[in-house]
């Protein structure tokens, strides 16, 4: 009987999975009619508020034609950046519930990191917001299931965090976008109605202290070890920072499993409770979690997910950008589990999704969704020997552009910056990503993602962006790893404070490494800036020789603790590659334990 009704239910996930797929088929399929559809529903929505007044007047879009929309719209509202919204968010946020952006009055704020340098920005967050991300994690896992169909009744691993929420001074909720979709409602169909359900209650999520509440999700999580089908994250690095948080907790976790009991470092009361509600004593399954991380712990945890969850069948998470640097250690982690990169999104709208999981995660690519915000993309050409920096500061563009085009005029190979239009009131706003098109998908391009637009690493003419920052501190990190040292995470700052400026690049690493051998590394960085602007400079000494810094151990701790502070989560932590931030260097240089320097170049 039993068997029949699990029979029952995976047919039904089977059809209801062909229908979202075959709907979203279909939308790429019209995309070019569904986009300027889309911008019809958001102009029509949104009619009347003061900004789109300020640029079109009073027409009357309600009847006009979507493409003659489409054309009146981009010849008369300005591209954006997020600096022009900000007079009208604050405004928002203080109180003002005249129509400003969108006709229906924002109540939420979301958080964004949405920089690499750490600094947040508010953006409106509305139902549709959390419509789109279970829209997504549908669309996414439809996919997904044709290649690793998932068990009936299973549970999946997720190392999901909510940030503390806090109230503008016009009362408003403001948090990360993360923390308004696990207390949304469709948060709770994911969890009732969809075959993924967390195996940590929301009492874990929300527990305000990352540390207790994924000390939680591993307690669950192996407490529910048979049951679990996959697991996952936002990012790759909560994943990889849960089972670094494993190698020093897992005898208390065997032993809150042996007695069914819960560990006095958990102190948030309805967390407490909640966990305590679930567990009860399984001595037989302690034992046997013991024995298996007696044997892990010999060899520095490797496949640890596989042992510990037999049915788990991959790692799901976001892998590419700024997270591929934790791709070695979740590999390490992971055995040969198959690693699944999930989805391309940002708080300001979701925009991509991975429909071909099993690609090796080089190769993957992001399907724009037209059904979730208006597209336009803005041609870049990159640009050689022009100063980039101004008054001292670092300006974005080293970059020509071209002007923007719709979602069907992309032409594969070409770099972009992505703009959006969104129901939640940003109207062409620039979202700072540089994607590239790797081709179509029916009517709608699939991307890579290459980088934050902005330039991270200049001191004059030289131009390195996060992804050449990335190439060369992996060439660095070779040599390391031959040395059995294991690079914990890196930043980097372009220290123009005395002439000539020069790079810092700070690590932090895990094993004794000779002193020679970082010397070494600080060399191969240094000479792997393929920036021509960085060759010229080093030869003729304009810029000054790369200094590796090594920080002491839970230094990236600390800087993970001091965003979280400010009301990050650490779902959507992303370590800033880079930072002029006067807090983070302080904390960086504070934990200095030796410097290195590239004397000979070239
Ligand atoms: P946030 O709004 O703080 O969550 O950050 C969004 C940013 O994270 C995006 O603008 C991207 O720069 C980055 N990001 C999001 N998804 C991906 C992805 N799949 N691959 C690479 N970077 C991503």
């Amino acid at each position: 009987m039993e068997a029949k009704a699990l029979l029952a239910g995976r047919r039904a996930r089977e059809e209801c999975d062909s229908d979202v797929i075959e709907r979203f088929e279909e939308a790429c399929e019209n995309a070019g009619a569904v986009q300027a559809e889309m911008l019809r529903r958001i102009l029509v929505a949104n009619h009347g508020t003061e900004y789109l007044c300020r640029w079109l007047g009073d027409v009357e879009v309600e009847g006009m034609d979507a493409g003659a929309l489409e054309s009146l719209y981009r010849s008369h509202v300005p591209l954006a950046s997020h600096a022009d919204f900000e007079p009208f968010i604050q405004r928002i946020a203080d109180g003002d519930t005249s129509p400003v952006l969108t006709r229906e009055p924002i109540q939420l704020l979301s958080l964004s990191s949405g920089t690499t340098d750490g600094r947040q920005k508010y953006v409106p967050f509305t139902r549709h917001s959390s419509q789109t991300t279970l829209q997504i994690f549908r669309i996414a896992a439809a996919y997904r299931s044709r290649v690793y169909p998932i068990g009936e009744g299973g549970r999946i691993l997720e190392f999901i965090y909510s940030s503390k929420q806090s109230k503008t001074k016009g009362g408003l909720t403001a948090g990360t976008a993360t923390t308004h979709y696990y207390s949304s409602e469709e948060f709770k169909i994911k969890q009732e109605k969809t075959n993924s359900f967390t195996c940590s209650p929301e009492e874990v999520i929300s527990s305000g202290d990352h540390k207790q509440s994924t000390y939680c999700h591993l307690l669950l999580g192996l407490y529910f070890a048979d049951r679990i089908e996959f697991i996952t994250s936002t990012f790759a690095y909560s994943i990889v920072q849960a089972f670094r948080a494993f190698e020093d907790h897992w005898r208390e976790i065997c032993g809150d499993i042996r007695a069914g009991g819960l560990s006095p470092r958990i102190t948030v009361e309805k967390t407490r409770q909640a966990v305590l509600g679930i567990v009860s004593p399984n001595p037989s399954l302690a034992r046997r979690l013991e024995a298996a991380c007696e044997e892990l712990e010999r060899k520095d945890w490797c496949g640890v997910i596989p042992k510990l969850w037999p049915k788990a069948k991959y790692v799901y998470s976001i892998m590419t950008g700024s997270m591929q640097h934790y791709l070695t250690k979740l590999r390490h982690y992971a055995g040969g589990l198959p690693l699944v990169s999930a989805d391309y999104g940002s708080t300001e709208s979701w925009i991509g999704v991975n429909v071909d999981p099993s690609l090796p995660l080089e190769r993957v690519t992001f399907v724009v969704v037209p059904t979730f915000s208006y597209f336009e993309f803005i041609p870049l050409h990159r640009q050689k020997n022009r100063s980039s920096r101004k008054n001292g500061e670092a300006i974005d563009d080293d970059f020509v552009e071209d002007e923007p085009v719709s979602l069907s005029q992309v032409k594969v190979g070409q770099e972009y910056e992505i703009v959006l239009t969104t129901l939640t009131g940003l109207y062409r706003y620039r979202l700072g990503d540089v994607v590239e098109v790797a081709g179509f998908h029916k009517g709608t391009p699939k991307l890579n993602f290459i980088c934050r637009r902005k330039l991270i690493l200049t001191v004059n003419i030289d131009k390195n962006t996060e992804k050449d920052l990335q190439l060369v501190v992996e060439r660095g990190s070779q040599l390391l790893r031959k040395a059995m040292g294991e690079l914990v995470d890196f930043t980097s700052h372009a220290d123009v404070s005395k002439p000539p400026g020069h790079y810092v690049i700070y690590w932090e690493i895990k094993g004794e490494v000779e002193e020679k051998v970082l010397g070494e590394c600080c060399r191969e960085m240094d000479a792997s800036f393929e920036d021509h602007g960085y060759v010229v400079s080093r030869k003729c000494n304009s810029i000054g020789p790369l200094e590796l810094c090594i920080v002491e151990t839970g230094t990236f701790r600390k800087i993970l603790d001091h965003f979280i502070g400010n009301g990050a989560a650490l779902s959507q932590f992303k370590t800033p590659r880079c930072t002029s931030n006067q807090v983070l260097l302080s904390i960086l240089n504070g934990c200095a334990i030796k410097r290195f320097y590239s004397t000979a170049y070239g």
